[in-house]
């Protein structure tokens, strides 16, 4: 012992480790000094959704990332978003994302059973769930609009009658996994197709199918309809011809990528033109901006140094402070909708961060780390694609399968911890908010809450003024009661949740 450590080697080692240490508190504290500000929106809609897309999180975890919060502390992710300001969870579902011996496709292997979870999950905070169908077995895009497998060879009216069955029964499992469905996609991003049928009659009878299995599961549930490219204005054609063949839905949604899809202006004038003919609610569905160049899993991303990084409509810096601006004039770009029918944005997979760090990784240390991540995506389905989708999509996914190509585009570090840019969905909100349920107005929820509306309601004096008081009000019937107390008391025991207690929302 007393050899070893006057040894050279000791001495060396004890300096590369002071050396280390240094570098890490530095870098600590460099991220704990960023810091991140926006300026609020005046939000025309009370309900305006500031979604997030976390599909793939269930199997993130899996291949063991662990989320933290903005302090460096582990806590579940939904509680993360939830404080900090997401309102909204939406979760893909696929019918059938398996090959013949059961491995997952990847991509999160989203079938109904995970969205279920992710659901349930979300439910715990107060979240609410956006169902995005994809009425495939994998991705749909506008390149893909495939049907699953098992529809593969039916009739039209064999196939409207399964995604009726398909949607319906999706619905009935999520939401008695404890989830709380506000709006659901009938397809995604369908601009040439819907599960493999591409004439406009087909698809409006695939499309009024899912959206009657909605209305008929609940007169709650908000149907959306999903498209992409807002910059081409054939998505205005899509608008009158859902017009045209009484395709019966609320929200028009867009996915709106800054590098490909136009100006904001064009967003808005776009959205605005479907809610003036059609008075109809729109949003975005999709958006997502990098908070850094720089890769973190050894699978390349689609917007990096050298790809996608430039142009007209990428305004905003490569930075969290960047990124949180991209969200903001999102949102503002969807508040401007006329008729005030923006219904809200949805961030595309704000959490798909890496399942092994390679950042900063030497040549073998690189290799040996991807090789352990590309092992982690093909058994839990935690990259884009997995070897096994090929029988399903040779020609693309099953080529070029992998990890995550938006790594850098999430709301967490590459070590799970929440980036300051993730408070933008708290911050963009106008002066007054508060938490549902925070009735003596610490932007906590715990059981003084229920303390102080139990004291209330027995008319036992307490300081609070009234207007926080009533922030109490966690059904939001003007009345403070008893049993606000008593729905609070179930969130606190994470029992499921007839009210998204603890999200926050603002005065209007
Ligand atoms: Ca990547």
């Amino acid at each position: 012992m007393t050899h070893f450590s006057k040894s050279p080697f000791r001495r060396l080692t004890c300096l590369i480790l002071a050396i280390l240490l240094t570098a890490g508190v530095f870098a600590v504290s460099a991220t704990a000094e960023q810091s991140v500000t926006v300026e609020p929106i005046a939000f025309r809609n009370p309900d305006f959704v500031r979604g997030m897309d976390v599909s793939s999180v269930i199997t993130l975890e899996k291949s063991g990332v662990i989320f933290r919060n903005r302090d460096g502390d582990r806590e579940d992710i939904f509680k993360i978003l939830a404080d900090n300001g997401v309102n909204t969870i939406r979760a893909r579902v696929w019918n059938d994302p398996y090959d013949s011996n059961r491995n997952g496709y990847g991509g999160g292997n989203n079938d109904v059973a995970t969205a279920a979870k992710i659901g349930q999950r979300a439910a715990k905070y107060g979240l609410n769930l956006l169902v995005d169908f994809h009425y495939s077995d994998f991705w749909a895009d506008p390149g893909k609009q495939k049907a699953p497998k098992a529809w593969a060879n039916m009739t039209l009216s064999e196939k409207t009658a399964a995604l009726k069955a398909f949607t319906t029964e999706s619905l009935k499992t999520i939401r008695d996994a404890g989830a709380h469905i506000t709006m659901v996609q009938i397809g995604n991003e369908t601009n040439l197709g819907i599960a493999g049928e591409n004439s406009w009659t087909n698809m409006a009878q695939l499309y009024n199918a899912g959206s009657q299995a909605v209305r008929e599961f609940s007169s709650e549930i908000r149907v959306m309809i999903h498209y992409t490219n807002p910059e081409n204005t054939y998505i205005r054609t899509m608008a009158d011809f859902l017009h045209d063949y009484q395709v019966d839905y609320d929200i028009f949604a867009t996915s709106y990528y800054p590098c490909w899809h136009g100006s904001l202006e064009n967003l808005t004038d776009t959205l605005s033109y479907v809610a003036e003919k059609y008075d109809k609610y729109t949003m975005v569905a999709e958006t997502s901006y990098p908070y850094t160049l720089s890769d973190s899993d050894g699978h390349a991303n689609t917007i990096s140094e050298w790809n996608n990084c430039t142009g007209e409509n990428m305004l905003w810096d490569f930075t969290p402070q960047g990124q949180a601006n991209e969200v903001r004039a999102v949102m503002n770009a969807v508040n401007n909708v006329k008729n005030g029918k923006g219904l809200g944005m949805c961030y595309w997979e704000g959490a798909w961060i890496t399942v092994g760090d390679v950042s900063g990784l030497s040549s073998t240390a690189y290799s040996d780390r991807l090789e352990k991540n590309k092992a982690l995506w093909e058994r839990d389905g935690s990259g884009w694609a997995s070897s096994f989708c090929a029988e399903f999509d040779p020609d693309d996914a099953g080529k070029w399968y992998g990890g995550s190509a938006v790594d850098n585009q999430a709301f967490f570090s590459p070590d799970g911890t929440a980036l300051p840019s993730l408070g933008v969905f708290r911050d963009v909100l106008p002066q007054g908010a508060y938490r549902l349920g925070d009735a003596d107005g610490d932007d906590t929820i715990d059981v003084i809450d229920v303390t102080v509306i139990q004291r209330k309601c027995a008319k036992i004096n307490q300081r609070i003024d009234d207007t926080t008081l009533m922030h109490g009000d966690v059904n939001e019937n003007g009345i403070l009661e008893i049993v606000d107390a008593a729905y609070i008391q179930r969130y606190l025991i994470n029992a499921p949740l007839q009210y998204p207690i603890g999200i926050w929302k603002f005065p209007v």
